[in-house]
């Protein structure tokens, strides 16, 4: 008998994911606290629910892609959340990027009702999740990262089984690491060129086919360059992240200078009203520093 499967969660990438599993011919029932955000997906034959009690009744796998670290637990273990509601032997699969020690807690809890927990954060963005080829980093026993598989398929490409609970946040937090990092260090590059009275479009050319080539020169570099900052990945979620990975560093008790510096830079956006800005607005800062 085929799974019946749930989604919580219907923003931006949450209503291509669901969509993407009623197209490959899952019975689908899903819930989003705000009835509009439904709409297409009831239009596509999914099923709605009024709460996330509701949809994990109904269903074998529930998938859960929201904003942060509380609105998972909300969602998970709030009144009725999906606890309150799951049946025993059920899977509950959270896409979002949350902390890897909150999610551990989580596995915990609801290991406790015989519900099986997988975090299984992405990357890949909104092209990713509408494409089906997004990267998708999981943490859980490896039996449930079998059952699951079938349908990580349906949304990603890559696909890669990390570790146990809290691994595959963990890898995310490490992806969100580089992303940052590397967003500064092309800023960083672009504004020496320009203050040197040399073309950084073409340094960014020059330099698009050596050791400092990646995919941020190519995709932010050229945001950068352009002024244009539409979202793409947004500040106030890249800030987040890196709030997770600033946190986690402090609870373990190790240093990732590199890291605190864009994690403020972040903050400096978001002060500055910059919330909604493609996170490649970090190069504002970087030339706001110095002029
Ligand atoms: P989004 O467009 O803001 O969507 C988040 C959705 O979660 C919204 O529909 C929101 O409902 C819902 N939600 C938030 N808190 C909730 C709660 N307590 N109860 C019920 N629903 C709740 O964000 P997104 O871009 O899809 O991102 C979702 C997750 O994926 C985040 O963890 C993000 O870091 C991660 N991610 C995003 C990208 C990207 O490029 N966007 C890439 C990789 C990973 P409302 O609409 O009612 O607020």
């Amino acid at each position: 008998m085929t799974d019946k499967i749930g989604f919580i969660g219907l923003g931006i990438m949450g209503r291509p994911m669901a969509l993407n599993l009623l197209k490959a011919g899952y019975e689908l029932t899903v819930h989003a606290r705000r009835e509009e955000c439904m709409q297409p997906l009831a239009e596509a034959g999914a099923k709605t629910a009024r709460t996330c009690k509701d949809v994990a009744a109904c269903s074998d796998i529930i998938f859960v892609m929201v904003s942060d670290t509380p609105d998972v637990e909300q969602v998970v273990l709030g009144t009725n959340g999906i606890l309150a509601g799951a049946q025993a032997g059920s899977v509950v699969v959270d896409m979002s990027t949350i902390s890897p020690q909150a999610t551990r807690a989580m596995a915990d809890a609801l290991i406790k009702h015989k519900v099986l927990m997988l975090d299984a954060p992405v990357s890949g963005g909104e092209i990713g999740a509408i494409n089906a080829s997004l990267s998708i980093m999981v943490g859980g026993p490896i039996e449930g990262f079998n059952r699951v598989l079938a349908l990580f398929k349906c949304l990603g490409k890559n696909i890669v089984h990390v570790g146990d609970h809290g691994a595959g946040q963990v890898a995310k937090a490490c992806n969100q690491i580089v992303v940052a990092v590397t967003i500064q260090a092309v800023s960083e590059a672009l504004l020496f060129a320009k203050k040197n009275g040399v073309d950084p479009v073409q340094v960014r050319e020059a330099l698009m086919g050596g050791f400092a080539g990646s995919k941020i020169l190519e995709v932010h570099g050229k945001r950068i360059l352009d002024g244009d900052y539409k979202p793409g990945f947004k500040v106030r979620l890249h800030q987040k992240d890196m709030s997770i990975v600033m946190e986690t560093a402090c609870k373990l008790g190790f240093a990732l200078p590199a890291s605190a510096l864009v994690a403020q830079n972040l903050n400096a956006l978001m002060g500055l009203g910059d919330a909604e800005l493609d996170s490649a607005a970090i190069y504002k800062i970087v030339e706001k520093m110095s002029t």
